[in-house]
């Protein structure tokens, strides 16, 4: 209530009472005079007028106050309500609330503004300066000047800051704050109030993203768009750093630990990698995971950059331990330097790869630095994906095939389809220098079904002319089978050609069946189910364990001509022989001899009990019409 309204009530009240006993004195002695006679009646008539007078105006004064206070009390009631009411509102909305009285600088805060900075009410004293003192001194200043700044312009603010909490630690609070006093005349503002909400978690929150987006979550290390801000950042300063070198790291063979050991203890080794790195760097070097077994180190010691990959590669050669299993890893290391051999980051990030690949294909576990020749050979191998395709759409790719002879009989029981490329510019190509990378760029997956396709359709043509109806052995590769939808896709191939699944034997490799057991035996086991058979290529080269060849439905092994090569010479090849071939027996499996060449091969094997052989000693790989001949010349 203001100060008029107040003296206007009080004016009222003396009013009513003044007119009232005005209007008495001057009237009621002059009535009372006109009526009595009696002068003693009269005095003590006057006598009782004055105990009425004062009777009526207590009456009137009594419920004037009374109606008075119970106005005022009604009033601080609702006044306390509204509070009790505003009270809750901000405590429901966890926000701590202050007021300021900037004349006399006295300051108020609620329970949950102390909360925030874990105080009790005795830990602060009523003065503004109790929780300037904690606010963060890289933010007093924002502080400082944003309160300057409502105190002047009357505009309400909102800011975030830090605060010191009583045991220490900072706490993000986001405060508000509004001139809610002010004196017009002096322009100059009376008292201020405002809130605090803590809003540390949110920031958390937000440190977190920006450090996720900037960082590898498995090592912490910067990843590659860090690693760029940096690299720009010591270029911004290339007056200090003549030079910087560039070294481009990648696991060798990494893929093979996942799958022997599981991601869980992949991300492990990754870790170990990644703190044995970071401890053979320089101070103001800097190592940054760029990929899943990739790393990248930044130095600006160039001239000790040879020490640093030779310390790198040695520091590889310690075991890692996983479960207290040692597990050896090594690393190939590809290095570009500034600014010989590129100006920008995603130059000097390319070349690296390139020259780590280069380290990769000298037999890895070493470094190479980058050449200009190295981007050409690189060129080559792109220029052959762009040639594959266009192969494939050309319908450049044939089969040729090879018989498979019962050693006893001599008979022709199969036949290996095998492909060739007739390209109309180079002429023919052998399947070695395409078909690797074909898998590396899965170009084998449409390659893959145009030879299951070709084999199938000759097949049934050789089959139906009663030319040949012997087994179709057809290689597949490991990025095929490995498609889920494998099964499917060759299913549709042979129904459309409609041929019995006994008539084609699929030449799988060991290590395909290694990488994934569980898989692999699963594939194997839908396929034997619909009638394929299914051998293993190249056998001897890779480590499947006998217990687990033991569980897969094959068909037969076929041993790598590797060990039939030196056959007459190397005695350890002789066992290899002999062993592969009992294990065929044991396992009851056909047992099959690749590249044989020579009748000192074949009688080896046929005293051994081999039954089966292919080789040139036999007959080449042939085209359709050759093939046909050697058939009729059989
Ligand atoms: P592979 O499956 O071990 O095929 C046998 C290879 O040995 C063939 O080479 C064949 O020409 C060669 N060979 C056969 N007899 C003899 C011999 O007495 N002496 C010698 N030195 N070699 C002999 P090719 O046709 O060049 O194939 C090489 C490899 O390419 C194959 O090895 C196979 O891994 C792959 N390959 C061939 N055709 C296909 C195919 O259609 N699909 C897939 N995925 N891979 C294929
Ligand atoms: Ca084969
Ligand atoms: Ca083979």
């Amino acid at each position: 209530m203001n100060t008029l309204k107040v003296n206007l009530m009080s004016l009222r009240i003396v009013g009513i009472y003044f007119l009232f006993s005005l209007v008495w004195i001057l009237f009621s002695d002059a009535i009372l005079a006109y009526f009595i006679n009696d002068i003693t009646l009269l005095n003590s008539l006057q006598t009782y007028k004055g105990t009425f007078f004062i009777l009526i105006t207590s009456i009137i004064l009594y419920s004037l106050i009374h109606s008075h206070i119970t106005m005022i009390f009604r009033m601080e009631k609702r006044l306390e309500d509204n509070e009790q009411r505003l009270e809750y509102v901000i405590q429901g909305a966890n926000l701590g609330y202050w007021d300021w009285n900037y004349s006399s600088n006295g300051h108020v805060v609620n329970d949950t503004w102390l909360s925030f900075l874990g105080l009790q009410r005795k830990d602060i004293k009523n003065d503004i300066a109790d929780w300037t003192d904690l606010i963060h001194p890289d933010d007093k200043a924002l502080v400082q000047s944003t309160i300057e700044k409502t105190l002047q312009d009357f505009k309400p603010y909102v800011i975030e800051f830090r605060m010191k909490h009583h045991d220490g630690h900072w706490v993000w609070i986001e405060g508000s704050g509004a001139v809610v006093e002010k004196d017009d005349k002096l322009h100059q503002a009376l008292r201020l109030v405002g809130t605090h909400r803590d809003i540390s978690d949110r920031k958390r929150v937000e440190e977190e993203i920006i450090f996720l987006a900037l960082n590898d979550p498995l090592t912490k290390l910067p990843n590659r768009i860090l690693l760029k801000r940096k690299f720009d950042a010591s270029l911004a300063a290339h007056i200090a750093y003549e030079q910087l070198a560039f070294l481009f790291l990648d696991l060798d063979a990494f893929k093979t630990i996942n799958d022997l050991y599981g991601h869980t203890i992949g991300d492990k080794i990754i870790q170990d990698v990644a703190l044995r790195l970071s401890r053979k760097i320089g101070i103001n070097d800097i190592i940054s995971r760029v990929g899943g077994d990739e790393f990248v180190i930044l130095t600006h010691d160039v001239v000790s950059v040879e020490t640093l990959c030779k310390n790198v590669l040695m520091c590889m050669h310690e075991a890692f331990y996983v479960e207290a299993q040692p597990i050896t890893l090594s690393v190939s290391i590809g290095v570009v330097l500034y600014p010989q051999d590129g100006n920008t980051f995603e130059e000097l990030f390319k070349y690296a790869d390139i020259a780590m690949y280069a380290a990769k294909n000298s037999g890895k576990n070493g470094y190479k630095f980058y050449h200009k020749s190295m981007s050409e050979q690189l060129c080559e191998s792109a220029a052959l994906e762009n040639s594959i395709k266009r192969g494939l759409s050309n319908d450049e790719f044939c089969l040729y095939y090879q018989p498979q002879i019962n050693l006893n009989t001599g008979k022709v029981i199969g036949v290996e389809a095998l492909v060739r490329w007739m390209s109309p510019h180079v002429g023919l190509i052998f399947p070695n220098d395409f078909i690797p990378q074909a898998e590396e760029n899965r170009l084998i997956i449409p390659l893959g079904e145009i030879i299951f396709r070709k084999a199938l359709e000759q097949s049934k043509i050789w089959e139906s002319s009663g030319v040949f109806d012997g087994t179709m052995a057809i290689n597949i590769s490991a990025v095929q089978i490995e498609e889920e939808n494998f099964v499917a896709k060759i299913e549709a191939i042979r129904h459309i050609v409609d041929i019995n699944a006994s008539k084609i034997e699929l030449e799988i490799t060991e290590s395909f069946l290694m990488k994934d057991p569980f898989y692999a035996a699963e594939t194997l086991q839908k396929l034997k189910t619909i009638g394929y058979k299914i051998s293993i290529d190249d056998f001897g080269t890779g480590y499947s364990s006998l217990a687990y060849l033991k569980q897969l439905p094959l068909h037969k092994l076929k041993i790598d001509r590797t060990f039939i090569k030196d056959l007459s010479s190397d005695k350890d090849d002789r066992a290899i022989v002999r062993a592969i071939i009992a294990l065929a027996k044991a396992l009851e499996l056909e047992v099959l001899a690749e590249g044989v060449e020579t009748e000192e091969q074949k009688v080896f094997l046929l005293d051994n009990w081999c039954d089966t052989a292919q080789g040139y000693l036999f007959a080449r790989p042939m085209s359709i019409k050759v093939f046909e001949d050697f058939l009729r010349q059989n």
